[in-house]
């Protein structure tokens, strides 16, 4: 009896051992990229308010600052409308994950070529030591992929309540559009059931004023990106939105509001952070999630500017508006089914060629000079849109390289050479200009 009581004390002491390793490894990885951030030149005051959160959520591992009693929801996708949650007095908290430590810990419960967003995201759901994991009453995953689609049996181990939300993958299709909006309206009643809140019109209607807020602020920034020469480093801006999946909206928008009137400031002094000539590059493809932010860094590192942030954790997250038609619960819930899926730029959909359009209309308005396609290992959907883009972009003359990446940082040498003779590329054709 006291061999079978010391071999579990022993076994005990042995797991603690190995998540308090887990927690240290996670916390070291997400502060090297946090002070990497402040490594570049020239970061904007009101910064330290987003990469607080992020301290505060990977570094200090606490969950999300909210008031004693209010409930979590996390989503795994822009596709969630995140107003149903705050209407029913919840907070949202996106939980798609960038995590190496993580990744790891998922890899044992995933098969070797799922993609490494959701190897970490499942990883964290598994390791019961992340709040902002644990903490969730509900989790809400998109089946919008397949590497998505098999996650949800997977987290129903870890959660008890994991609502997959069916989405459309044909977005004029009439038929899948209405079941997409009943799937809405299932949705608000799985929240309802857990949630202190009904979801009102009136509630629903605050919420998606608080959200459309914090979009004014987005496309504030989005047109301060577009200066030349830049106020603003991407790498800091993405830090600003990679943070807004961890806060409440209203505070996270006034202190978007604060860092917009400080970049008005240098535009106003004439504070630049890159030379006019500095080559300009935009991102896009698989999701840019922090810490994984090696390859805005290698950018910005080697001399490029990161003007433009296509992926989902950028600006576009949120950027596309409610159009409400009709004044009520049901005509609210419609605009908001429709906001999630019609202007929506994933690959995820069959046809895309909307994708190509904003990617163009994206490229004139920040003068970008060359593009990265960000290929996470494993997903198909961004990587089967790559030759579409590569030909859209040639008839433009815009330079484009497919850099293919894991949640590790074996490949950083290797991507810091593709990128530093990308940077130069331009350069010289800068010059030949
Ligand atoms: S890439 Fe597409 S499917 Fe994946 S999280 Fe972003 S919007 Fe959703
Ligand atoms: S869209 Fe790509 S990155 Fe996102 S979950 Fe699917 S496979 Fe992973």
């Amino acid at each position: 009896m006291q061999e079978t009581t010391a071999a579990k004390n022993q076994e005990e002491l042995k797991n603690q051992r190995r998540n308090e390793r887990i927690v240290r490894n996670m916390q070291h990885v997400s502060n090297k990229y946090l002070r990497r951030i402040y490594e570049i030149p020239i970061v904007p005051q009101s910064l330290e308010y987003f990469s607080n959160i992020l301290k505060r959520i990977f570094v200090e591992n606490k969950s999300v600052e909210r008031d004693n009693g209010v409930k979590l929801i996390g989503t795994y996708c822009v596709m969630v409308p995140q107003e149903l949650i705050y209407a029913a007095g919840c907070i949202p908290v996106k939980l798609c994950s960038g995590s190496y430590t993580a990744y790891n810990i998922g890899d044992e419960f995933t098969p070797r070529d799922a993609c490494p967003l959701v190897k970490s995201s499942i990883g964290f759901a598994s390791m019961n030591l992340v709040p902002i994991y644990d903490e969730c009453s509900m989790v809400i995953v998109p089946t919008s992929c397949d590497c998505k689609k098999k996650m949800v049996s997977i987290l129903a181990k870890y959660n008890d309540n994991v609502i997959p939300l069916h989405v459309p993958t044909i977005k004029l299709d009439d038929e899948l559009k209405n079941s997409y909006i009943e799937d809405i309206y299932a949705l608000k009643k799985a929240i309802e059931s857990i949630s202190p809140k009904k979801i009102s019109y009136s509630r629903l209607k605050a919420a998606t004023e608080a959200i459309a807020v914090a979009q004014r602020e987005i496309y504030r920034l989005y047109s301060l990106k577009m200066h030349s020469p830049s106020v603003i480093k991407g790498t800091h801006a993405m830090i600003a939105m990679n943070s807004y999946s961890y806060d409440r909206i209203d505070r996270w928008a006034k202190a978007l509001r604060i860092l917009n009137d400080e970049l008005e400031l240098r535009i106003e002094s004439k504070r630049y952070v890159a030379k006019p000539n500095a080559p300009r590059i935009m991102v896009t493809g698989s999701p840019v999630v922090f810490p994984n932010i090696k390859i805005p860094l290698l950018i910005e590192e080697m001399g490029g500017i990161f003007v433009a942030d296509e992926t989902c954790m950028g600006e576009r997250g949120l950027y596309d508006p409610v159009a409400v038609t009709e004044n009520s619960l049901d005509g609210l819930i419609r605009a908001l089914a429709i906001k999630a899926i019609l202007p929506c730029s994933c690959p995820s959909f069959v046809n895309n060629d909307q994708r190509i359009f904003k990617l163009k209309q994206m490229i004139e308005d920040f003068k970008v000079q060359g593009v990265i396609y960000h290929v996470l290992r494993g997903c198909l959907v961004y990587d089967y849109e790559y030759f579409a883009v590569e030909d859209a972009l040639r008839s433009m003359d815009i330079p484009i390289i497919r850099v293919e990446t894991d949640y590790n940082e074996e490949d950083v040498e290797q991507l810091r050479i593709r990128i530093e003779a990308f940077v130069e590329l331009i350069k010289f054709k800068n010059m030949e200009d």
